[in-house]
């Protein structure tokens, strides 16, 4: 017997690197005319560096000390940011003690007890500030910012006392794929992420996105695709993070990226992205469109 054209197409997309869970997904990707990406592990490589350790004077840590205690915090954590904070610290030489009462909030940071003191690493915008903090950590967050990284602030028992600058690689095929998914859908794909205005604005320039969106909570990422739904677009979702598992689910269609993917990313999303390259998503549209000309 010949294979019906939506398995045939399941078939051809495997080839290309993507797993496409159903039938029913194969015919839904060919609908899809919106496409909204994540940008931290998927437009970028998933696999950044932490640049720079700027400790804040007035807390008297070292650079060392700053990192250590970070990476102490982000051990347990599965998100591409804790992976570059415990690496830097590995590469120093730096040996971090095991943590308690870890804790994560997806799209703001981490927190566990280091050697008895709440360490918290994360966002600078959703951390909760101290007086005592004061403008020296603007500025040094805006000092990483405004080179295009991420920058994450460290604080120790309610006090920071460092802010980490962390830079991470644009997927050489990011540019291409925005441009792919431009011509299939007649309009560019938006950014969303959880990330800094600076940075996020930085990347879209780089990979030809107009429509950014930054700053978002998971559940922000959702009210975006909510309403484009509701626009009566549909629209594919494409992330790897924890962050993005809702925003997967509420979308018509999502895509996670299989490398570098969180397991619940992995586990929501209608297709999963088995070879590390992002062309294989507008590969996939086309063949489901091509699909269901041979199905209708
Ligand atoms: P994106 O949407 O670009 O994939 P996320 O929502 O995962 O980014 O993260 C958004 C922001 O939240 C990060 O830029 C960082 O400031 C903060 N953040 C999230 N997880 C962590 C973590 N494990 N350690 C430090 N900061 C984090
Ligand atoms: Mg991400």
């Amino acid at each position: 017997a010949t294979m019906p054209p939506l398995l045939s197409a399941i078939a051809n997309a495997g080839r290309h690197g993507v797993l496409i869970k159903s039938a029913v997904v194969m015919e839904r990707l060919g609908q899809i005319d919106r496409v909204a990406l994540d940008k931290t592990g998927t437009l970028t490589e998933g696999a950044p560096q932490v640049t720079d350790v700027r400790p804040l004077p007035a807390a008297g840590l070292s650079e060392d000390e700053v990192l250590r205690l970070a990476a102490a915090a982000e051990h347990p954590s599965e998100h591409p940011l804790a992976r570059a904070i415990t690496d830097a610290a590995r590469d120093r030489g730096l040996a971090f003690p095991s943590v308690a009462d870890f804790a994560s909030t997806p799209g703001t940071g981490v927190s566990a007890t280091v050697d008895g003191r709440l360490v918290e690493v994360g966002s600078p915008e959703r951390l909760p500030t101290s007086p005592s903090d004061g403008c020296p950590v603007a500025d040094l967050v805006e000092q990483s910012e405004s080179q295009g990284r991420t920058a994450v602030v460290v604080r120790v028992d309610g006090t920071t006392v460092g802010v980490l600058g962390i830079a991470d690689r644009v997927r050489p095929d990011a540019a291409a794929t925005v441009s792919a998914l431009t011509s299939l859908t007649g309009t560019t794909p938006i950014l969303v992420t959880g990330d800094n205005p600076r940075a996020a604005h930085r990347l879209a320039g780089e990979v030809g996105i107009t429509d950014v969106r930054a700053d978002l909570l998971p559940q922000d990422k959702v009210a975006a695709i909510k309403e484009l739904e509701t626009a009566g677009h549909r629209v594919l979702v494409v992330g790897d993070g924890v962050n993005d598992a809702p925003a997967l689910a509420a979308a018509h269609t999502g895509i996670a990226m299989g490398r570098a993917g969180s397991d619940l990313a992995l586990e929501t999303a209608d297709a999963v992205i088995v070879r590390d390259e992002l062309t294989t998503v507008p590969a996939a549209i086309a063949l489901s469109r091509r699909a269901r000309r041979l199905v209708t």
